[in-house]
């Protein structure tokens, strides 16, 4: 049993003064054999979060608490706990074998034969068993980072930390090691927290996903739930690729209104809102790109003339930049449509964006006062 809990965990950096507040009273209960996801934009606060949890830095205020026993107290090497950085961290003259040794050698009193057991263990789980008498400089990243990954599991710790382990990768390597390591966590069922700025490694590897944003957590949830259902605008931007659109909107009773479209809401829509504590006069409309549907005429109240500004090609789909038809100098939004579907640069167009798909966001808070529905739609689209 391993659970991890930060309980109003604060780190303040700043000569005497602590005017860096780094990570702001963050709770979070991290349940045994999870694997959690702390992600952001850079400077958010992910790695001191993590260092707190090693030990690496002091916490300002707070308790970090591991199976009921407070740890932030604890020397670094008494917490059970193994990191995995991302610079890998080996030491050069050190052969693997070394590297995953040396740590079980110095801190715990195994035998030999145990820890050469352990290791070729690891070494098997990682399939790295052919490289353990290379130096560091002669193996790849990949291999290097295996190495750095069995080093930690040789250790048998009750949770793992690892702080963007892939992010020195090539591409196709980074996306083989997610699904690797996601295996590798599953089977060894340690409780894990994985440090990212990348959304799609949040949203791919996570059970669940905490997102912070200038030391301030913003959401904790399942990678669909913070995409769904995004608690404010930060989430719904941060998650998902390309973006969520937002239109900045004025509510006048049941329509919402900027200088380039009217888009009237359902009755069932306004009394969600009225039944929100906040001012729901000044809202922002969020759409996704892939819920925005592209259609030949307009037939809806929610169908708007647009004009194709650029074509993105994806392969399996296809990003489709628009931009109102009368207003063709505005920002464009975006459009997702299948890989296969042609469309052409200034192509004039329709854009659907259905009822049941908009989010809409308080302007001033950024606080999400209606998310998209999940269920089939309830919504009937108003007809022209
Ligand atoms: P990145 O993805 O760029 O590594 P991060 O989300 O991991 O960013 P942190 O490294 O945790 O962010 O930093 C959070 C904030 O704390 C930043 O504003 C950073 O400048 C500040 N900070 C971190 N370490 C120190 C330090 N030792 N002294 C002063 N400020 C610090």
């Amino acid at each position: 049993m391993a659970e991890l809990t930060l309980d109003g965990v604060t780190k303040r950096f700043g000569d005497g003064d602590g005017s860096i507040v780094a990570v702001d009273d963050t709770s979070i209960d991290i349940d045994d054999g999870e694997f959690l996801v702390l992600v952001g934009p850079s400077g958010c606060g992910k790695s001191t979060t993590l260092r707190m949890i090693a030990g690496l830095e002091t916490i300002t205020e707070g308790e970090i608490v591991l199976d009921g026993r407070v740890i932030n107290t604890e020397q670094p090497k008494d917490r059970d706990i193994a990191m995995v950085f991302q610079s890998y961290a080996l030491y050069p003259h050190m052969t693997a074998q070394e590297n995953m040794s040396f740590g079980l050698e110095e801190s715990t009193d195994l035998a030999d034969a145990e820890i050469k057991e352990r290791v070729e263990e690891a070494a098997e789980t990682m399939g790295i068993g052919e490289l353990l008498d290379r130096k560091p400089s002669e193996l790849s990243g990949g291999q290097q980072q295996r190495i750095a990954l069995g080093r930690a599991i040789v250790r048998d710790p009750s949770v793992f930390l690892l702080d963007e382990p892939l992010s020195n990768l090539d591409a196709k390597l980074r996306s083989q090691m997610r699904t690797e390591l996601q295996r590798l966590q599953d089977d060894l069922g340690v409780t894990t927290v994985y440090v990212t700025h990348d959304q799609t490694e949040a949203m791919t590897m996570g059970d669940r996903i905490a997102i912070l944003d200038d030391g301030h957590l913003q959401q904790v949830g399942t990678p669909l739930e913070c995409y769904h259902e995004p608690a404010n605008r930060f989430v719904a931007d941060f998650i998902g690729e390309p973006s969520m659109n937002f239109f900045e909107v004025e509510r006048q009773d049941s329509t919402l209104v900027n200088d380039q479209f009217e888009y009237p809401l359902s009755e069932e829509t306004i009394a969600e809102l009225e039944s929100s504590e906040t001012d729901t006069t000044k809202l922002t409309l969020g759409i996704r790109p892939e819920d925005i549907d592209l259609v030949d005429a307009p037939e809806t109240a929610h169908d708007f003339e647009a004009v194709v500004d650029v074509v993105e090609p994806r392969g399996d789909e296809n990003s489709i930049y628009l931009t109102f038809a009368d207003f063709t100098e505005r920002e464009p939004f975006v459009a997702s449509v299948h890989g296969l579907r042609t469309i052409d640069n200034d192509q004039s167009i329709v854009a659907r964006i259905p009822e049941s798909s908009i989010h809409l966001f308080d302007q001033e808070t950024g606080r999400a006062v209606r998310n998209r529905r999940l269920e089939a739609s309830e919504v009937t689209e108003p007809q022209l």
